[in-house]
């Protein structure tokens, strides 16, 4: 009756399960108590599903490291480059 969404959540659920009971010690703010797993290097920049990509991050529970991670990523980066001055009418 139900179809299955998410295509592999299950294996997904069994590898966060996994993770977690080996370590719950969040890779952003290096407390315990993480609930959930975070990918290292976001798939929108080439991450996988790769355990070696997962790491414990606190998601719903204080300091909800995720979510600050998650805005920082989102937030646009401006970097303010000083103009550089080029000598006018310098040739070699
Ligand atoms: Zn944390």
């Amino acid at each position: 009756m139900s179809r299955s969404v998410g295509g592999s959540s299950r294996q997904w659920r069994e590898l966060r399960a996994r993770i977690l009971k080996a370590s719950d010690v969040c890779h952003i703010c290096g407390r315990p108590g993480a609930d959930a797993v975070d990918h290292i290097v976001p798939l929108a920049r080439g991450g996988t599903n790769d355990p070696r990509n997962l790491a414990p991050a606190h998601h719903d529970v204080e300091p909800k490291c995720n979510r600050v991670k998650g805005d920082r990523e989102f937030a646009p980066i401006v970097r303010r480059s000083g103009s550089l001055k080029r000598p006018d009418g310098v040739g070699g």
